[in-house]
């Protein structure tokens, strides 16, 4: 068949499209010029908030009219359960965000309708790669344990799983193998890789650099791989920010100086209610430890407002954070309650208004605050990692630093400059979110 995945939600989601669509192609099927020229459709769906789930519901339910086969992947299935054939009547298939690995086969059987959930499953596939690309994802953490109030990904994504370090270098020696550069390791909470299961044969044994603890160790083990010249991993829970995670960050020129540390609240109190199990505080050291090597290291987070009973002053609080910490980017979501979660049975007390208020007061603080991180980097060096025209001006190219910072340049000035290579250039301008430079 020919086909087509739209994808919702987060870097998840996206590898995860991406190993089906690598499935499908080993399995004969072929990619679609358009989602017009697709008989079979798969939409990957998110449920972390209402309007995700929404919007990929709406989506599949518009397709089913027009498609041979329509298929729904993803976390809004396993919360949907059976009743997805409710929502969804004339659906083909639907399967949880652990049971990807199943859909060539459910294609190949055809016996319609079929749901498949997954729970705990771990796929046998997670090394499918679509080949070509200069960059990747590697999932090394299924599921959550953490059971954050708010949170349905727990219920969604199953039970904390880290994947066996070999497995995990093997996949990224073979992508090295074919070209790629940079990876991108992803997990609920990839600082506790190791934690729940060993993800090493000897975990207690100290690895070459004397590394004991599994993540830290794995950053060792992929930098020493020839070709990866980029590690980026996300996302990080501020508990896991240890002393062997920023001796790896100071070792291995490899592994870029950013960190995504959601910090969701600055309210010590919110924080508690969250279940996140760490004071403001302890973000705060967390970002100084980063900093304290490197006053350049690009720290990024995700908070949430109008969480149940949150007060002006508890918000004002995560202002406060906020602006103490030196975020270089977050970003911002309006609290949406999830059936099953904890905070669901609390009442969701803060209107709408002033959710949309005080995202806008953080939005607008990260515009002061980037603009003045940003103003810190003229005059800089950057290594830049190309990735092609820039979206809002073709005259121009644009990358990411190591910070995961976007940096543009005249395309005119490097015309052989292609998509993965990295460039270097000089910081002559600087915006909130945008840095301008001069190729060197
Ligand atoms: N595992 C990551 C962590 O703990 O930081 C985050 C995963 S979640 C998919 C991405 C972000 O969605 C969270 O950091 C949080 O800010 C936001 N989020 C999760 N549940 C939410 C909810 N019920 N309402 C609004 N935002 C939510
Ligand atoms: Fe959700 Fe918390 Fe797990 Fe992140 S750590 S996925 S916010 S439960």
């Amino acid at each position: 068949m020919k086909f087509r995945i739209h994808t919702y939600g987060c870097q998840m989601n996206v590898r995860e499209s991406e190993a089906v669509e690598a499935l499908l192609v080993a399995a004969g099927h072929v990619r679609a010029e358009s989602e017009e020229d697709a008989d079979l459709v798969i939409v990957n769906s998110c449920t972390v908030r209402q309007k995700a789930e929404e919007k990929a519901i709406g989506k599949a339910g518009n397709l089913i009219a027009a498609k041979k086969v329509v298929g729904l992947m993803g976390c809004a299935v396993k919360r949907l359960g059976a009743d997805v054939f409710k929502r969804l009547p004339k659906l083909d298939f639907a399967v949880g965000p652990r049971a990807f690995g199943l859909i060539p086969r459910i294609l190949e059987e055809g016996r319609y309708p079929r749901l498949e959930l997954g729970e705990d499953m771990v796929p046998e596939c997670m090394d499918a790669h679509v080949e070509g690309g200069w960059q990747a994802f590697v999932t090394i953490l299924l599921g959550c344990d953490n059971r954050c109030s708010y949170c349905i990904v727990p219920d969604v994504r199953g039970h904390e799983y880290s994947r066996p370090a070999r497995e995990v270098v093997a996949e990224v020696r073979a992508l090295a193998r074919h070209g790629v550069k940079e990876v991108c390791l992803l997990g609920q909470s990839v600082l506790r890789y190791g934690v729940r299961n060993a993800a090493w044969d000897q975990s207690d044994a100290p690895s070459p650099g004397g590394y004991t603890e599994a993540f830290p160790r794995l950053l060792e083990a992929l930098a020493s791989i020839p070709g990866i010249e980029r590690i980026r991993f996300t996302s990080a829970h501020p508990k896991g920010c240890t002393d062997e995670l920023v001796r790896a960050y100071r070792e291995f020129p490899q592994v870029c100086r950013h960190l995504h540390l959601p910090v969701q609240s600055g309210s010590d109190r919110i924080l508690a209610e969250m279940g996140r199990h760490y004071p403001r505080a302890e973000c705060l050291a967390a970002v100084a430890k980063l900093r304290a090597f490197d006053t350049e290291f690009a720290v990024t987070t995700d908070v949430i407002v109008g969480y149940p009973g949150e007060s002006e002053a508890d918000f004002e609080a995560t202002r406060s954070l906020m602006d103490e910490a030196g975020f270089d980017n977050s970003f911002v979501f309006k609290y949406s309650p999830r059936p099953g979660t904890r905070s669901a049975a609390l009442p969701d007390d803060v209107p709408t208004e002033e959710k949309e208020r005080r995202d806008q007061v953080l939005l607008a603080d990260q515009e002061r605050r980037g603009q003045k991180r940003n103003d810190a980097l003229v005059g800089t060096v950057r290594e830049v990692v190309a990735e092609g025209p820039s979206k809002r001006n073709a005259a121009r190219w644009a990358g990411r630093d190591g910070g995961n910072r976007i940096v543009v340049w005249d395309a005119s000035a490097a015309p052989s400059v292609k998509a993965g290579d990295i460039v270097r250039l000089r910081i002559t301008e600087a915006h909130p979110q945008i840095l301008v430079g001069d190729i060197i």
